[in-house]
């Protein structure tokens, strides 16, 4: 089967954008079967769409759109590849129903262009975009099909992996799964180095993808069945347990997971309650818990205490243990998160505290120290970390730090 991508958009031709969906679907087309031989990208112009659609077409089974499905009379792919399939533009009802609900839940008009985004060729069947407004589709005509996407990524990808990808699989007469290992505490290279004679099989695929202090890795896997993609895939999670085990913190199904909504996950299965005492995270930590939503079930307050007046009034810090250890010391973060636990009447309390630079640092405490701690029921745990980066680099590893010792305290490495 093979695939070719025809991206559109003028500023993606002349460089104002960088075409970061491409090189997304062009490293998962492998796994779902499909063979690359060209990438397109071609301008807002309808003949010179229509002609790269058309040389495609000719030279491929499937060809994958990426932008130009808006509103405005610049998107102009769907019709561009109805001209070249030959067919005519339909209104869909069901996109429609869908566009009038979009913006009745908003309270907004709609104005009448944005109607376009309901049209497709005929015989179209949608593929949904939970992001956005612009459904995508395919449209199948003599054995090929053409394949719309939304060009703005945060629509591109998720579509890619809930629409495009088990189409690819299943006209090879297959499915694709995937699921993905999140691991911390130890490095990108590292990982690869542990990993990467694993990382060189075709089916079932192993990838690094690394973030901030973070690395995770997507297992996926084609077969003709579920069943069988997943007895592919998990003898190759086996083997990564086998030898990073210690690392993985979180199995998941869904590719742009947080370790702070996973915790936040965990957090509410349990149904424990935690409040937060922040310093140098400024409530950073709260921010990463809130994005999973539910969390308001357990999560009871958070503060964030700067000055050192706020750690003993809010928190019930001592004045002696500021005075003799210093606001960044294993003491006071102790004593704000047990101060926190205690105020707030929850089952954990976390604090940070730490010198996020470029300024602060003394003689015995340099920029990037800071201390995270965790009390719960009989016990705090406070950890001590040298962190190295920029001031937005080390508060977002101190979040990733707190929100471990959480994990810890939640216990398992399963469940997402
Ligand atoms: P919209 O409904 O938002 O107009 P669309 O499908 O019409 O979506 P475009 O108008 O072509 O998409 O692009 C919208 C924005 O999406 C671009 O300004 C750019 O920021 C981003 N974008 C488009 N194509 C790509 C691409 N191939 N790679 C990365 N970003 C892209």
């Amino acid at each position: 089967m093979v695939v070719e991508i025809v991206s559109v958009g003028t500023e993606l031709l002349m460089g104002q954008i960088v075409n970061t969906d491409a090189a997304y679907l062009a490293r998962r087309l492998p796994e779902a079967g499909a063979t690359l031989y060209h990438q397109v990208t071609v301008g807002d112009n309808p003949e010179r769409l229509k002609e790269a659609l058309l040389t495609a077409l000719s030279r491929s089974d499937v060809v994958i759109t990426s932008g130009g499905l808006g509103p405005t009379k610049d998107d102009l792919t769907k019709d561009a590849a109805a001209d070249a399939l030959g067919l005519p533009m339909e209104l869909n009802p069901e996109a429609e129903r869908r566009l009038r609900g979009y913006f009745e839940t908003r309270h907004r008009p709609m104005a009448p262009n944005n109607l376009r985004q309901a049209f497709f060729a005929r015989g179209a069947v949608l593929f949904p975009n939970p992001n956005g407004t612009a459904p995508g589709c395919v449209i199948e005509r003599d054995g090929k099909a053409v394949i719309h996407l939304p060009g703005p990524p945060r629509e591109f990808v998720p579509m890619v992996e809930s629409s495009v990808l088990p189409y690819l699989a299943a006209r090879l007469g297959g499915v694709i799964r995937s699921r993905y290992l999140r691991m911390f505490g130890i490095g990108e290279s590292d990982a690869e180095t542990l990993l990467s004679d694993l990382m060189d099989a075709p089916n079932p695929t192993l990838a690094p993808y690394c973030s901030l202090g973070e690395v995770q890795f997507r297992l996926s896997a084609r077969a003709r069945t579920v069943d069988e993609a997943e007895s592919l895939l998990n003898p190759l999670e086996e083997a990564v347990r086998a030898r990073a085990g210690e690392f993985i913190y979180a199995r998941t199904d869904i590719p742009d997971d947080t370790m702070a909504r996973i915790a936040a996950r965990r957090l509410i299965k349990s149904g424990k309650t935690i409040a937060l005492a922040e310093s140098l995270t400024g409530g950073l930590l709260a921010a990463s818990l809130v994005a999973q939503s539910g969390v308001s079930s357990v999560l009871e307050e958070a503060v964030v205490s700067y000055a050192n007046s706020s750690k003993m009034r809010r928190l019930g810090v001592s004045g002696e243990s500021l005075r003799k250890y210093g606001a960044v010391s294993e003491q006071v973060a102790r004593e704000m998160a047990e101060g926190i636990r205690g105020t707030a009447g929850v089952d954990i309390g976390i604090s940070t505290t730490g010198i996020a630079g470029p300024d602060g640092a003394t003689p015995v405490k340099p920029v990037g120290l800071v201390y995270a701690a965790l009390s719960a029921a009989g016990h705090t745990e406070v950890k001590r970390l040298e962190l190295k980066g920029h001031r937005d680099d080390i508060r977002q590893l101190a979040c990733l730090h707190a929100t471990k010792l959480l994990l810890n305290e939640l216990g398992g490495s399963y469940g997402g």
